[in-house]
């Protein structure tokens, strides 16, 4: 590495060659978490509640009490998360090293699809047809399904039904080759979980989150803004709170971005 490089970097955040690009949600209430089925434990949403705001509980100071689990909106998914991933040694976000919250990350669009399939699926074919446009998925990377789906928001965001959630997801095969075949950092979505809404009919259930943190990968969910990152050359920053024993965590998840890259919109 040149010895100029992170003042030349400083400089081009600072000038906007490169941009700061947010990945994340706002924490809000209103926002919505994963359902599962009425017989499982469920994940709580994020609340707030004031300890003062410069009265006489604090004069001078304003601040709040929060909750939430840790899988609440914008958020990281460890190792251990999952049942495939419970004896990895380093599973959980205080034991993951901290160098691998910060690297490359390649966007693989799928709004054209997703905007007519709730139930898309990201197939084998599909990331190799990616690749070959884009060149192949490099090792370590972090791959990311983009859906637009960020721009719903409230009950279409979930989109329940009778039949539980319909949104957009990978097929077990899709994950197995980037695992497998790519070996990637991670892999993450706009919706609420890394596996489709209809994830549980897959074998195995919920094949993203097996896969992935059998692997000893990592999930990122609930991401925004998408539409602003082009399909290469991106750096992700998503260091999630280091929680102990903690399986995941909400975060602030950004992109640096070089300026003059075209967004995955201009395919
Ligand atoms: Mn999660």
């Amino acid at each position: 590495m040149k010895q100029s490089s992170l003042p030349e970097l400083a400089l081009q955040i600072a000038s906007g060659e490169v941009r700061v690009v947010d990945l994340t949600h706002t924490l809000d209430p209103d926002f919505p978490v994963i359902i599962l089925p009425p017989e499982f434990g469920q994940c709580a949403r994020f609340r707030m509640e004031e300890i003062s705001a410069y009265d006489q509980r604090g004069p001078a100071w304003k601040w709040h009490n929060i909750s939430l689990s840790e899988h609440t909106g914008t958020h990281f998914d460890a190792p251990s998360h999952w049942v495939s991933g419970r004896d990895l040694p380093d599973n959980s976000v205080d034991a993951i090293a901290p160098e691998v919250f910060v690297g490359p990350v390649v966007v693989i669009d799928c709004t054209v699809q997703s905007a007519t399939d709730e139930d898309f699926e990201l197939t084998p074919q599909i990331i190799e047809e990616w690749e070959q446009k884009h060149g192949r998925i490099a090792a370590d990377s972090w791959v990311l399904m983009r859906t637009d789906w960020s721009k719903k928001s409230g009950a279409e965001y979930l989109n329940m039904r009778d039949d539980g959630a319909h949104s957009p997801g990978p097929t077990p095969d899709a994950i197995r080759l980037l695992i497998d075949q790519r070996n990637i950092r991670g892999f993450g979505t706009e919706t609420v979980g890394t596996d489709a809404g209809q994830g549980a009919h897959y074998t195995p259930p919920y094949p993203a989150h097996f896969y992935l943190h059998g692997a000893g990968k990592f999930g990122l969910q609930c991401l925004a803004n998408l539409d602003q990152l082009p399909p290469t050359g991106a750096i992700l920053i998503a260091p999630p709170l280091k929680i102990k024993d903690g399986t995941g965590s909400p975060l602030r998840v950004l992109a640096l971005v070089p300026a003059a890259t075209n967004s995955s919109a201009s395919r």
